[in-house]
């Protein structure tokens, strides 16, 4: 869809400096777990526009998207941290033809503010009475715990490895959730460094690289 407005209608801290932003769905606006909106705004006099990836399992009456400021990040994701319920920002898409298709069962390997998308594929996949598993790479502590433990209690299958986990343990850990099933989807979202460890932990499963469905943040 055009560019539209859209006004934040909702904003919650799940880590930290990691947050969600809320806004009601646009008529006509319809996208998929694991699909990104394009915000922009003007920021200091400046124009600037970001991706973000949707945080919630769907789009009907509300979409999410989660967040982190990073210490090298820029002035975008600051700014999205300032913002309060009622102020605007412009929004277009959703874009990506990497999403959440029914597949019976969600693999999702997510780096830092790749959890978002985590969480809302592996929603989705539930709510479609599909298997879900993720394993989340994160630098300090992690964010969407809550989430992730609802998600553990319905039978997902939730990895976490924090600073202490080093290559070897995230290889292994989706080596243990791959199992290679023909209607198995395996996703990857974060930034690319995290990119180029899930795809090489992929490949040393034996899984699928070139059927995996990933999205580098940049
Ligand atoms: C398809 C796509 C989907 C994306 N989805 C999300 C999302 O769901 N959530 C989200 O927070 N970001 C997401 N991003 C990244 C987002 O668009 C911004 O780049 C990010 O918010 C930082 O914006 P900035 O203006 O603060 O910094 P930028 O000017 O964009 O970045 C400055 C530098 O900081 C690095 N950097 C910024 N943030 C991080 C971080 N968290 N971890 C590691 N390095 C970082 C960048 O690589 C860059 O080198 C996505 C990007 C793409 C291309």
């Amino acid at each position: 869809m055009d560019a539209t407005d859209v006004a934040v209608v909702d904003r919650g801290s799940v880590g930290p400096d990691t947050f969600t932003l809320t806004f009601d769905t646009p008529a006509a606006f319809e996208g998929r777990a694991g699909q990104f909106v394009r915000l922009s705004a003007e920021v200091d006099g400046e124009s600037h526009a970001r991706f973000y990836t949707l945080s919630s399992p769907d789009t009907e009456d509300t979409f999410e998207v989660t967040a982190e400021v990073h210490e090298e990040g820029g002035p975008f994701s600051a700014y999205l941290a300032d913002l309060s319920v009622g102020d605007e920002l412009t929004m277009a898409g959703p874009y990506g033809e990497d999403y959440y298709e029914g597949e019976d069962r969600a693999v999702v390997l997510a780096g830092g503010p790749g959890i978002g998308a985590a969480v809302a594929i592996a929603e989705a996949a539930k709510a479609n009475d599909a298997e879900a598993a993720v394993v989340y790479s994160y630098d300090g502590e992690p964010a969407h715990t809550a989430r992730l433990d609802t998600l553990e209690a319905a039978g997902a299958d939730v990895a976490l490895l924090g600073d202490d986990a080093d290559a070897d343990a995230f290889h292994a850990a989706v080596d243990d959730v791959l199992t290679g099933a023909e209607a198995e989807g395996v996703f990857v979202y974060g930034f690319a460094d995290f990119v180029d460890l899930a795809t090489e932990a992929i490949e040393a499963a034996g899984g699928d690289v070139d059927g995996a469905k990933v999205e580098s943040f940049g």
